[in-house]
């Protein structure tokens, strides 16, 4: 594949849509695996306590593997989580075991309880490494909701992309993500900037989802990807297998999409 331009440091983007169901998993799993594919460097944190993102990258995840709670909790090291992609080389996993279900709460106890996630992040040597082993992108897949581990993403990252699933009440919550997004600015990280929104589960043939398009397109402009991800069973059907859609279909229309979507993104960022 044509090698993509890496960007001048790793850029941490937060994967958040407190909808559930909208493809932020997928889109995680997907995009890394497409700029790995493209020959960069990725790292996917799992912040979902389900650790379906872990699930469908084939990353070792039962109950007693290092973890993003660990890390959260615990202060333990990425150098001592991170895991290997056996699928894709160049993309690694912070992976998430059931424990994170109990991370919520017992965050609220401890010091610095918003910023845990950037601490870990920031500690991790491949993030700000000057040589070959640094990450050109980190992608963090957040919960459906808008708690202490959504916020840990909204401290760490400096972007965010927002997956929209082209569908009658997509723009519906959002506002209370986008106030979310609001506070976070203004108390806690001002650099975090919405600057990637995916549409996803786009059918091309409904006057609904072109509807829905135009809609998001005159709200968020050019954050808006061109790439629109279709409907598809093969990109659902992928993450059973533990593989991308790139990797289990490796022609198919979902898998194109997620290849020029990580594309569009990556030029995107290098002329930021
Ligand atoms: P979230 O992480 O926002 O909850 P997921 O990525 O888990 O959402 O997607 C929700 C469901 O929709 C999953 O079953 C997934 O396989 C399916 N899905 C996601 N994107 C697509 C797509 N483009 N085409 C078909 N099914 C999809
Ligand atoms: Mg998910």
């Amino acid at each position: 594949r044509e090698p993509l331009p890496r960007p001048k440091r790793a850029r941490v983007m937060v994967v958040a849509n407190q909808k559930g169901g909208v493809g932020k998993t997928t889109s995680t799993v997907n995009m890394a695996a497409a700029l790995a594919q493209h020959g960069l460097r990725v790292l996917v944190v799992d912040l979902d306590p389900q650790g379906n993102a872990s699930t469908a990258l084939s990353i070792d995840h039962h109950r007693g593997t290092p973890s993003t709670y660990d890390a959260l909790v615990d202060g333990v090291p990425l150098t001592e989580i991170v895991q290997e992609s056996p699928e894709v080389p160049g993309l690694f996993v912070v992976p998430a075991t059931i424990d994170l279900a109990g991370a919520e709460i017992e965050l609220v106890s401890l010091v610095a309880r918003e910023s845990r996630l950037r601490k870990a992040i920031m500690a991790y040597p491949p993030v700000t490494a000057e040589d070959e082993d640094r990450l050109d992108y980190v992608l963090i897949d957040c919960p459906p909701s808008l708690g202490l581990l959504t916020l840990n993403a909204l401290v760490a990252g400096e972007e965010m992309l927002i997956p929209i699933q082209a569908e009658y009440y997509a723009l519906e919550g959002l506002g209370q993500l986008l106030e979310t997004v609001e506070m976070v600015r203004a108390h806690l990280n001002p650099e975090l900037a919405i600057s990637t929104i995916l549409l996803t589960m786009y059918d091309a043939r409904t006057r609904l989802a072109a509807g829905v398009a135009e809609e998001v397109r005159s709200h968020f402009g050019d954050q808006v990807l061109r790439t629109a991800i279709p409907r598809s069973v093969r990109i659902s059907e992928a993450p059973s297998y533990g593989q991308s859609v790139m990797t289990y279909d490796p022609g198919s229309p979902g898998a194109l999409s997620y290849l020029e979507a990580a594309r569009e993104m990556a030029l995107k960022g290098a002329n930021a």
